[in-house]
C-alpha cells in the first residue's frame, strides 16, 4: 500500500474531508455483505468504506445464536491503516453496553500497556475474534467462531497490520488453531493463517487484573512487539528502556501487595 493510500484511509477514518485526484485511489476493492454469500457484494472505493460497510454487516449479523442475546455487535475501533492490530476474545458486559472492545478496566490497563512502549488506542486497530458476546461471558463455542471469524480476516485484509498481537488464550488459540496454553504461546513468534504477517501472543488485559504477578511477563511482550514492529518497519515510538522501565511500565510491572 502507498504512503498517500494510507494517509487517505486515515483521514477518511478520522472524519476529516479530503479530496484525491481521480486515478490516483488504487485501493479498489469488493466486499462481501455476508462472509457465506457470495453474490451480496458492495463496491467501495477504498479499503476504510470496505470496513465502514463490512460493520455496517456485522451489525445485522444473524449467523450464530450470539444474536439473540447481545446488545449490540462489538466491531472494532482504532486506525484503519494501523501497523499494529489487536485482536481479543470477545466482548465482555461493558463492550456490550458501549459498543466498543476493550473498555473498562481492562480497556485502561490495555491503554497504560500501549503507552508505555510509546503507542496509543488511536494508533492502533482493536478487534474481538467474536462480534457478540458469549452470555455470562463463558468461553466462544467452536460454531460460534467459524461463523464469526470471516469477519476477522477481512478485517485484517482490509486493515492490512504489519503486526497482529493476539491478546489472550482463546484469541491465540483460535488465530493459530491450537490447543497449546497461552504460557507456551507468548513470547515466541508466529505467522497469521500463512500469509507472513507475523503474529505475538500476550496476555489479556483482563487476566492481567485477575493475575497481576505476569504484568511482569506482559512487559516483555510489549517489549517484544515493540522491536517487531520496528523490524517491520513501522515508525519508531519514543523509546522505552527494558532495564529501566519508565514509571507507567513499573505502574504495569508492578506486584501485588501483600
Ligand atoms: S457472534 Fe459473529 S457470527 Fe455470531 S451473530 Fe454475532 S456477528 Fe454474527
Amino acid at each position: 500500500m502507498t504512503t498517500a493510500a494510507r494517509k487517505s484511509r486515515y483521514l477518511a477514518a478520522m472524519g476529516i474531508h479530503h479530496y484525491v485526484a481521480r486515478g490516483t485511489v488504487s485501493d479498489v476493492g469488493t466486499v462481501q455483505a455476508d462472509p457465506g454469500t457470495a453474490d451480496a457484494t458492495v463496491q467501495t472505493t477504498a479499503p476504510v468504506d470496505e470496513l465502514s460497510a463490512l460493520e455496517v454487516t456485522v451489525s445485522g449479523c444473524r449467523r450464530c445464536p450470539l444474536c439473540e442475546t447481545r446488545r449490540q455487535t462489538v466491531f472494532g475501533v482504532g486506525n484503519p491503516a494501523a501497523d499494529c492490530m489487536l485482536v481479543g476474545e470477545a466482548p465482555g458486559a461493558e463492550e456490550d453496553r458501549q459498543g466498543k472492545p476493550f473498555v473498562g478496566r481492562a480497556g485502561q490497563l490495555l491503554d497504560a500497556m500501549l503507552f508505555a512502549v510509546g503507542m496509543n488506542r488511536d494508533e492502533v486497530y482493536i478487534a474481538n475474534v467474536l462480534k457478540c458476546r458469549p452470555p455470562q461471558n463463558r468461553d466462544p463455542q467452536g460454531e460460534e467462531v467459524t461463523r464469526c471469524e470471516p469477519y476477522l480476516h477481512r478485517q485484517v485484509d482490509l486493515v492490512a497490520p504489519k503486526l497482529i498481537v493476539a491478546m489472550g488464550r482463546f484469541a491465540a488459540q483460535s488465530l493459530l488453531r491450537t490447543t497449546e496454553a497461552i504460557s507456551r504461546l507468548r513470547g515466541r513468534e508466529f505467522t497469521y493463517r500463512d500469509t507472513g504477517l507475523p503474529l505475538i501472543v500476550t496476555y489479556h488485559p483482563a487476566y492481567l487484573l485477575r493475575n497481576p504477578a505476569d504484568k511482569s511477563k506482559a512487559w516483555d511482550d510489549l517489549l517484544l512487539i515493540k522491536r517487531k514492529l520496528a523490524e517491520a518497519g513501522a515508525p519508531a515510538p519514543p523509546t522505552a528502556s527494558a532495564s529501566q522501565p519508565p514509571a507507567l511500565s513499573r505502574r504495569i510491572c508492578r506486584r501485588p501487595a501483600g
